[in-house]
């Protein structure tokens, strides 16, 4: 089952054209479903069926695919949508054999690993879905090629910022990571959110370990509880939100530095790549999680 079982009212742009609903597969991934008018992109996700659910419920067209990045979890959507069984069809899977009906859009750095590719685009460009202009940021880090799209005040950022953490570097380097998450951090605090899994709860249990006197954290600790209590998604949030809380986010701050250095004492934390990079160390090692 799902660890997200309820379902939250869809997040509304700035401007009220666009909404973004939540698309809960497989254990914890969050795919999510970006609405403008009756056409809707799919961003990210194991599987097309859900998705092609949530469009027919919702009365939309799935015409887009975003991939943040090459994952079998977030490619999947694509494998689904282009063998397009007797059962999508039937759910009103959209012919990729018919020019224009589908649009896939990935990193062009991986092109040959996205399914279906249609568009490929790199960190500075702008995409256009249902007459929207979204911008493309490079955030790598997690996995080579991997990049957010952004429209008005929503961030789609896959498995690079997660709400209260960020993603694990399989490629690296740290970084790459670095960089990524200070363009998002740069975006405006009113900005929303969106990554693709609900790990939230855990990844606050980290940053609580690294600065317990946080009391923005600590009231940000007791809402997550809250709401996970309530079976809904704690994804997405503000990034004023992060900014004030996401241990990656904050290699400024005097107490979560001193926690780090406290725990790996023989690594180097003098620039804000060195906190970043063994703050992601000691979040491998998973040791917040045996208190
Ligand atoms: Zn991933």
């Amino acid at each position: 089952m799902h660890v997200v079982t309820t379902l939250s009212p869809p997040t509304v742009s700035r401007s009220g054209r666009l909404a973004v609903h939540a698309v809960p597969m497989a254990k914890d991934n969050l795919g999510w479903l970006l609405v403008a008018g009756d056409e809707a992109a799919g961003i990210d996700g194991p599987e097309a069926t859900s998705v092609l659910k949530a469009c027919r419920e919702l009365g939309v067209r799935l015409t887009t695919v975003l991939n943040t990045h090459t994952h079998p979890d977030h490619i999947g959507i694509n494998r689904g949508l282009l063998e397009r069984t007797p059962e999508l069809v039937a759910l009103g899977a959209p012919d990729p054999s018919i020019p224009g009906a589908l649009t896939i859009v990935g990193p062009a750095a991986v092109a040959a690993q996205v399914p279906g590719l249609t568009q490929g685009v790199e960190g500075g460009q702008t995409i256009t879905f249902a007459g929207h202009e979204g911008r493309v940021l490079t955030t790598e880090g997690h996995l080579a090629g991997h990049v957010s799209f952004v429209f008005e005040d929503l961030a789609f950022t896959g498995d690079s910022l997660f709400t209260g953490g960020c993603g694990y570097l399989f490629t690296g380097p740290p970084a790459a990571m670095h960089e990524g998450l200070a363009r998002l951090a740069a975006l405006p605090p009113e900005t929303w959110i969106f990554c693709a899994h609900e790990y939230t709860e855990d990844n606050l249990r980290f940053a609580l370990s690294l600065e317990p006197g946080n009391l923005a954290l600590r009231e940000r600790v007791a809402r997550v509880a809250s709401v996970r209590r309530e079976g809904r998604a704690t994804v997405p949030e503000r990034l004023a939100v992060e900014l004030d809380t996401n241990p990656f986010l904050r290699t400024h701050a005097p107490e979560l530095v001193a926690s780090v250095a406290r725990a790996l004492p023989d690594l180097p934390l003098t620039t804000a790549l060195e906190i970043f990079t063994a703050t992601r160390r000691l979040k491998d090692l998973k040791r917040y999680r045996e208190g």
